[in-house]
């Protein structure tokens, strides 16, 4: 057994091998202390392997799901080796002492699941594969619970923000790669090979060429080849359902990178939940599909605005008609999610409730078709949907004549064939029940007969039916001439068989597995009936998922009083009465009302720099617009009295670095690495907020990084941008740069208490209200007190010396000053070129190098 183990283990490589024995799958050597200790269950010990004690532990069969759930959970991966013959195949095979053979008949793993238990129902579970070619890099990335399959083009800077968009469970690459640091998984580099990729979505899909599904690079087809060589390997062989690739290019949608969507708790909290995330704000879907669309939505904010537009008109159709909208969410809210359901038949694994879930779902869209069918006002988007409702009417037939109301999520026991459906199996279930009349029957002559009053006709698995008597009752049946014949005594009873019993248990258990058998052939048939028109069953849970997240948002701008955004095509920003829908939503829980503010901005006027005291509403204002960009573009109305602006390309938003002290990284040295990246990237059409950056390092060093970062946003990059800044100092900047504007956040000081107003006004704050800020916080007075005085000591010095930034107003424009930088080492690098090295005498080279060394410390 051994031996059959350890080559099994080394197949699993490492994967955790749960090893099949009887009712138990069992877990040895390491595999057994790693998975006793993260699911907590005994570690035990089983015989000797080259002298040691072998560790052991164990889960059994019928409840391994619950023991895999927390495996996987915890980052493990696990290969199931089963028993792939019966022990009576196996003693055929090779006598009477022979091992059961078994064999890995599946990988389970994070990004590979399909059950229900193990899955978030409100989230898509993706895998991901990276793949390059020719320079070029592509993501392919499938969610085998519902069989979406997505190819991106997108290119190495941008990786890692699709990555962070799709928010894999699992990330598979090239062993051959570089991707180390973003794959949780490596493959043999030949699964990446482009043509052997195009060569298996061919076959796949059973075409001669992809033509039809797009245009795919070879970086595309490298990505997808591996995909499925991997979900291939997983399912040992039997490929779950994929549906045919949807490609897309990364710049059809705003690019954000990890680093913003964590800042803007887009989808998860800081705290790396759901709740407290702009998604959790803005859904209120009813159906797990829906949120699984929206969620993607607001990962992806789109940039084409014909695709924008339509997502919006369907909205306003819900939103301006609540009769609809309730009608719609409340026939939504009773479906099953049929495009999980139906992945799940399709990977094998499906059940007699999932069929049945696919009736009631596909039953239920057919209704919801016919009532949106007969409304008025059409939007385009909801025309090309609604007959995408409908056009299941022979599957939904079939299924309601074969399945019982209520199928069981358990086929072994049967009993979810409808009665009807098939004569022949009625006839068997017939039998059966009459056969267990008759037993009843039986039993009770028995007593008749024997005068036993508590004479008992019982069934076991080792014995079958039999008959059981009390131990003082026994010796009459046990006469040689009674009619029984005894086969067993235990401690109270004693157990016979008789002639006449044998032959009904034999009618009664043949009918019964007959039965079984009939009804595991009919799923089996239904279920195949069910995946013939997989692609339309997939299409109509995708158009639902729609319809709920339009009607969800529309609920929800209805419930908050959010406006359509109008899309124009030039680079404005113009938000009248704006608000931060999770800040808004927390203020709301205890009473207090969140006051809303405008944003404009133009080419004209591109950069608001932000200042006010602590706690005067910076941050949230900043947040608040960046959010409202990714609404408009995810096809949402946004929070605000009205919205106007052009598309973002590219949002970006960093927070300094002492706000995210908590997540404890060398935050200085981050900051800057994200900052850098900003510089280099935003375009004129992207959007950038940008929240006390500098604030990680000493006073002179932060503003000077800031007041750098400021001008070259506003000389180079050209984009919209909201600058929040406590360098009071930086207000200087608005003399030198004409598109930068000063705001800042009101506050009073109203008998001696400070009052905030959280209003953005124009101008610059008057003062930093530090003070008061520390005695709202609950500092003891005489320490404000002191620090008062310390306070007016420095204020003396600042007027003395002119201040922190005294002596900035003469630095040159940032324009002339970059240029004069490019001039110093382009005669450097002139000087250089001219060099010929292998004609230098010694002498003649160090001086080449004195002269070179004051050439670089030319200002
Ligand atoms: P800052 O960045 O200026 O220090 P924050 O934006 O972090 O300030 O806001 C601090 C707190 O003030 C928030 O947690 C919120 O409770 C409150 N707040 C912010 N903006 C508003 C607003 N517009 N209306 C009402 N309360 C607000
Ligand atoms: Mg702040």
């Amino acid at each position: 057994m051994m031996a059959q183990y350890l080559k099994l283990k080394e197949e699993a490589g490492d994967c955790l091998l749960f090893y099949r024995m009887g009712d138990f799958f069992e877990l040895f050597f390491d595999d057994a202390k790693v998975a006793s200790a993260c699911l907590d269950i005994a570690l035990t010990a089983r015989g000797e392997h080259d002298g040691e004690k072998v560790a052991m532990c164990g889960v059994p069969a019928h409840s391994a799901e619950a023991y895999l759930a927390r495996l996987i959970k915890a980052g493990h991966r696990v290969a199931i080796a089963d028993q792939v013959e019966t022990p009576e195949e196996a003693k055929k095979r090779a006598g009477s002492k022979a091992l059961v053979d078994r064999a890995i008949v599946r990988v389970v793993t994070a990004g590979t699941l399909t059950e229900e238990s193990l899955l978030d129902s409100r989230s898509a579970n993706w895998c991901v594969a990276i793949g390059e070619a020719g320079g070029a890099v592509a993501v392919a990335a499938a969610d085998i619970s519902t069989g979406r399959f997505e190819v991106i083009e997108t290119n190495a800077d941008a990786l890692s923000a699709q990555i962070a968009r799709l928010n894999p469970a699992e990330v598979i690459a090239s062993e051959a790669s570089g991707f180390d640091a973003l794959a949780t998984t490596l493959r043999p580099s030949i699964d990446f090979d482009s043509a052997r990729g195009e060569d298996r979505l061919k076959q796949l899909h059973g075409v001669a060429t992809l033509d039809g599904f797009g245009q795919f690079s070879r970086a595309a087809l490298a990505a997808a080849g591996g995909l499925v060589a991997y979900l291939d390997h997983t399912a040992k062989g039997s490929l779950p359902f994929l549906r045919p690739p949807q490609c897309s290019h990364a710049n059809s949608c705003m690019a954000v990178d990890a680093a913003t969507r964590e800042s803007l708790e887009l989808t998860l909290s800081a705290q790396g939940s759901r709740k407290g995330s702009l998604l959790d704000a803005a859904d209120r879907t009813v159906t797990g599909a829906g949120a699984r669309l929206l969620a993607q939505d607001i990962a992806a904010p789109l940039m084409d605005r014909t695709a924008i537009e339509a997502r919006l008109a369907l909205v306003q159709r819900f939103h301006d008609d609540p009769i609809l909208r309730d009608r719609t969410r409340s026939a939504l809210r009773a479906m099953p999610d049929i495009g999980r359901a139906l992945g799940r038949l399709a990977a094998g694994r499906g059940s007699p409730r999932d069929l049945g879930q696919l009736r009631d779902g596909l039953d239920g869209a057919w209704q919801l078709g016919e009532t949106l069918g007969r409304i008025d006002a059409v939007p385009p988007l909801l025309a090309e949907l609604a007959p995408q409702l409908r056009g299941h009417g022979a599957l939904i037939d079939l299924l309601t004549r074969a399945l019982v109301p209520d199928p069981p999520v358990d086929a072994d026991k049967g009993g979810y064939i409808a009665e009807g459906y098939d004569a022949a199996l009625d006839d068997l279930r017939a039998t059966g029940a009459g056969g267990r009349r008759s037993l009843a029957a039986l039993e009770a002559r028995y007593r008749d007969e024997t005068g036993i009053a508590n004479l008992k006709i019982k069934h076991n698995g080792v014995l079958g039916y039999h008959i059981e008597v009390p131990s003082r009752s026994a010796d009459r049946l046990m006469a040689p001439d009674s009619g029984f014949t005894h086969r067993q005594t235990l401690a109270g009873v004693v157990r016979f068989n008789a002639p006449e019993l044998h032959d009904l248990a034999l009618k009664v258990t043949q009918a019964g597995a007959h039965a079984l058998a009939a009804e595991a052939a009919h799923l089996e048939d239904l279920t195949e009936r069910a995946l013939e028109t997989r692609e339309a069953i997939a299409a109509t849970a995708d158009a639902l998922a729609r319809i709920d997240v339009a009607a969800g948002l529309a609920e929800r701008a209805a419930e908050g009083g959010w406006a359509r955004p109008a899309l124009v095509d030039h680079p404005c920003f113009d938000i009248v009465g704006g608000r931060h829908p999770v800040v808004e939503a927390a203020l709301a829980k205890s009473g207090e009302r969140f006051v809303a503010n405008d944003c404009t901005l133009s080419e004209q006027s591109r950069l608001w720099l932000v200042t006010g005291p602590n706690m005067g509403g910076k941050s949230t204002f900043l947040r608040q617009n960046a959010l409202i960009a990714v609404l408009a573009q995810a096809g949402s109305y946004v929070p605000a009295a009205s919205a106007t602006l052009g598309r973002v390309d590219r949002l970006f938003s960093r927070v300094g670095a002492s706000d995210n002290l908590a997540r404890g990284r060398s935050t200085f040295m981050v900051e800057m690495v994200e900052t850098a990246a900003i510089l280099a990237q935003a375009t004129p059409n992207s959007f950038v907020i940008l929240d006390e950056v500098g604030r990680g390092t000493s006073t002179y060093d932060g503003l000077a990084i800031a007041w750098a970062v400021v001008e070259a946003i506003h000389e180079d990059n050209r984009c919209r941008c909201l600058f929040a800044t406590h360098y009071h100092e930086l207000t200087r900047l608005a003399e030198r740069c004409d598109a930068l504007s000063l705001h800042h956040v009101r506050a009073r000081e109203w008998k001696g208490d400070l009052v905030l107003l959280h209003e953005v006004s124009e101008g610059p704050a008057d003062r930093s209200y530090g003070l008061a800020v520390a005695r709202l916080a609950g500092m003891p007075p005489a320490t404000v007190k002191r620090a008062q005085a310390v306070l007016s000591k420095l204020e003396a010095g600042r007027e003395k010396t002119g201040g922190l930034a005294a002596g900035l107003d003469d630095l040159p424009l940032f324009a002339a000053a970059a240029e004069q930088e490019e001039a110093a080492v382009d005669a450097l690098r002139d000087e250089l070129a001219a060099l010929d090295v292998d004609a230098l005498s010694p002498r003649e080279a160090l001086d080449t190098l004195y002269r070179l060394k004051s050439l670089a410390n030319e200002p």
